[in-house]
């Protein structure tokens, strides 16, 4: 018998319940496929495509010979299978709204040909759907979802696959063109060994005190992990593992962020149009400003907010944004410039490298106020403020603004209040107390019904 192993968001061989079963089920062999599927892979250069045509390069690599086709996956995984003669295909199931529709037609094609689809694992500890409340409904809240989540528990990693006497070649692997990368942007470091190695740095190094210096944008030591588990280059159930046997601080704080990933996913799962529409309907009513220059001088970093700046030029360069930046300039779009969260979002998914639907977009409906425990609309960020207080040197701001460089701590997050303000640094665009009444004026009006 054989199988076939359809690869997504699990391109790794170590902890990996699927290719054990794909294994189990195909002694003959296991085709390894990848599929290219127009909805998610664009013509446009996105960090997004440029960052998994190289990550599926080295895994093909690695287990000598993905076998890559491009097109409709309900076609191709069917066609693959069948010319392979296998019985079944394996895969990590897939929660988000896309995906999960995506299966439940491939699983019927395949099942006109008597193939099964098995799903085993996913690319969470606790797949989304199976934290409940008593009655069975989901919850909206994350921090009683967090305490069923732990209690819930995991299972122990799965043995590695190391080697892969398994691979059946079927001599039609396809070369898989590195697709370009946004201009100025260099890729994160990828695939299964660096996300290890980087996993081990980070608790050796930082993970001790990550619960208070998480927040700081300057020093810059969360654990850069986010990429890696987008991509399950490693799984959140090793990392849960390694965790539990810790007793620090910083490694309770992570299990909660790591969480936060989870719950998002459940979330989105259980309200799939949340990926792009209001999870809090109310929101629908609110007036809002038609995106134009403001929104180029926001992606560009190039609103005279020091930090807002320096973060959307991370974002840029690095395909990646210290999360306290992240909420900051996302409040920036929603309430300085009155945007909707979704033009933010959709910048967001083009150019990190970590996007993920479920994190982003309800990262951004926190920010906007009309997601999950949201951050009550009436408290807007001042970036100023936030820049003093979690860059209080201004050493990121420096980091990616040049221009003002050589501006005392004192004024790096007000330039404008300098008696020379730096030359090539715009002046802010909106005045931040002005727009955060404005942004107070509509909500108001939305509460009242108007
Ligand atoms: P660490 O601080 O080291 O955190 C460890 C891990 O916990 C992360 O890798 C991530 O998997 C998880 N995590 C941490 N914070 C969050 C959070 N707030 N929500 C969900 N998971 C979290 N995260 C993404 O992975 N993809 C996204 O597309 C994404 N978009 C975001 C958009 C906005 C507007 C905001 C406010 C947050 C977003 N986040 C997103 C969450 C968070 O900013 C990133 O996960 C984090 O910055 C990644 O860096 P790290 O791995 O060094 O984080």
């Amino acid at each position: 018998a054989t199988s076939v192993m359809w690869f997504r968001r699990d391109l790794r061989l170590g902890d990996h319940p699927a290719l054990h079963q794909a294994i189990a089920a195909g002694p003959d062999g296991v085709v390894p496929l990848f599929v290219l599927d127009d909805t998610l892979w664009t013509p446009r250069a996105t960090t997004r495509v440029a960052y998994l045509s190289r990550l599926l390069a080295q895994l093909s690599d690695r287990i000598g010979g993905l076998h890559v086709v491009h097109g409709d996956p309900v076609a191709e995984v069917t066609r693959v299978a069948r010319a392979a003669g296998a019985t079944s295909v394996h895969v990590s199931a897939d929660y988000a709204p896309y995906g999960a529709r995506r299966d439940a037609a491939v699983e019927q094609a395949l099942a006109e040909h008597g193939i099964a689809l098995v799903r085993t694992g996913s690319p969470y500890a606790v797949a989304p759907g199976r934290v409940t409340k008593p009655d069975g409904t989901g919850f909206r809240v994350f921090t009683p979802w967090y305490r069923r989540w732990a209690e819930h528990g995991w299972r122990a990693p799965a043995d590695r696959v190391d080697d892969a006497p398994w691979l059946r070649p079927t001599g039609r692997t396809h070369r898989i063109d590195e697709a370009p990368v946004p201009d100025g942007l260099t890729l994160p470091p990828l695939g299964e060994e660096a996300a290890l190695e980087r996993w081990h740095a980070f608790m050796d190094d930082d993970l001790p005190d990550y619960d208070t210096a998480r927040d700081l944008p300057g020093p810059d030591r969360t654990s850069r992990m986010s990429v890696h588990l987008k991509w399950g280059s490693i799984h959140p159930r090793t990392m849960l593992a390694d965790l539990a046997t810790l007793s620090l601080s910083g490694a309770d704080a992570y299990t909660r962020e790591l969480g936060f990933r989870e719950f998002y996913a459940d979330v989105l799962h259980q309200r799939p149009d949340s990926a792009f529409g209001y999870y809090d309907h109310t929101f629908e009513a609110m007036t809002y400003d038609h995106p134009g220059d403001d929104l180029e001088a926001w992606k560009t970093g190039q609103t005279g907010i020091p930090i807002v700046d320096a973060g959307m030029r991370q974002l840029r360069a690095e395909g990646w944004m210290h999360n306290r930046v992240r909420m900051i300039v996302a409040s920036f779009l929603v309430k300085d410039l009155h945007l909707e969260w979704q033009h933010g979002a959709r910048h967001f998914l083009d150019l990190l490298a970590d996007a993920d639907l479920a994190s982003n977009q309800h990262g951004w409906q926190w920010v906007a106020g009309s997601g999950t425990d949201a951050s009550p609309y009436f408290r807007v960020f001042n970036p100023m403020t936030q820049g003093k207080k979690f860059d209080p040197d201004g050493r990121y701001v420096r980091r990616w603004v040049p221009e003002l460089a050589d501006v005392p701590a004192k004024h790096v997050h007000t330039p404008w209040e300098m008696a020379e303000p730096p030359a090539g640094y715009p002046a802010p665009i909106v005045d931040h107390a002005e727009e955060r009444a404005e942004s107070l004026r509509r909500y108001d009006a939305i509460r009242a019904g108007r």
